[in-house]
């Protein structure tokens, strides 16, 4: 049905979402584009997980959303406001691969980057900016390696400073980009600890990830991409096979013992 002129407008009952994504395109400048039409809402304090094989567009996304990649078509807005000029208002944390460990500086002083736009261009930290890095050290359980180099740490007590670096933008919205890939059980728990009570204080939270199982069991929704937003819901509407087939080909198995479905997918690419 189509609106009239005349017809009035009917109240909003809903709220401005977190994050929201219309119809985005984007890519490199020697390629035709990494995703078209990516569309889906997060609402404010939701979990998702975002899945897909190798080379779906996840990293391109969150980097589309941050303004390191430019958006070609399609809109982002980040609490409703137009991402132009709130791509700060997102914390990003990228894939461990991304970063420069063997650069010389202190888990403090990565955090404290994380404040450039409070601190300000060519001015120092002030009292407040010490306080609010301390803050995040102790609730990350950080504070014991705050003095200590970057590189020496482990894989799961670096993620946890690059989450602490993303929050303190003072951020309500966080991105990560698979900060599972590469640690260990324990520290995969730590970082899951962290990302609780990070969801108690409403952060809204998108986590890129291979592991479908974590995905469901942690998260209220999942985004499926591949090339495009293939699905977007809840974990039980989004782990459907035939769904995951469309993203994965027959690179998925699912196993259904009647009590749970197990889904196994490898990791060949995509594009
Ligand atoms: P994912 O994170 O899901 O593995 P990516 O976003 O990294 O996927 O990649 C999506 C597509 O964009 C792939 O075809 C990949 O080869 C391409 N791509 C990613 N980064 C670059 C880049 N810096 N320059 C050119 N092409 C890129």
């Amino acid at each position: 049905m189509q609106a009239t002129a005349s017809a009035p407008k009917m109240p909003s009952i809903q709220t401005t979402p977190a994050l929201s994504v219309q119809n985005l395109s984007t890519g490199y400048p020697n390629d035709r584009f990494a995703i078209e039409n990516v569309s889906f809402d997060v609402q404010h304090g939701e979990r998702v997980a975002m899945i897909g094989p190798n080379g779906a567009g996840k990293s391109t996304l969150f980097k589309a959303i941050v303004g390191i990649v430019p958006m070609a078509k399609g809109h982002i807005s980040i609490n409703g406001r137009s991402c132009h000029d709130s791509h700060n208002l997102v914390g990003y944390v990228p894939q461990h691969s991304d970063i420069d460990w063997s650069f010389p500086v202190t888990v403090t002083d990565v955090v404290m980057m994380g404040r450039a736009r409070q601190i300000g261009w060519l001015r120092f930290p002030r009292r407040g900016d010490w306080q609010f890095v301390q803050s995040l050290l102790e609730q990350l359980t950080l504070s014991d390696l705050a003095h200590r180099q970057i590189g020496e740490l482990s894989g799961g007590q670096q993620r946890r400073v690059f989450i602490a670096r993303a929050l303190a933008q003072e951020t309500q919205v966080l991105l990560m980009d698979e900060p599972f890939t590469g640690v260990d059980t324990a520290a995969e728990r730590d970082i899951m600890d962290a990302l609780d009570l990070l969801s108690a204080q409403g952060i809204t939270m998108i986590m890129a990830t291979h592991d479908l199982q974590k995905a469901a069991q942690h998260f209220d929704k999942m985004l499926l991409m591949r090339g495009t937003s293939l699905a977007y819901g809840t974990p039980d509407e989004v782990l459907q096979p035939d769904i995951l087939r469309q993203a994965y080909g027959g690179a998925v198995r699912v196993f259904d013992d009647g009590k749970q479905q197990l889904f196994i997918t490898d990791e060949h690419g995509y594009g």
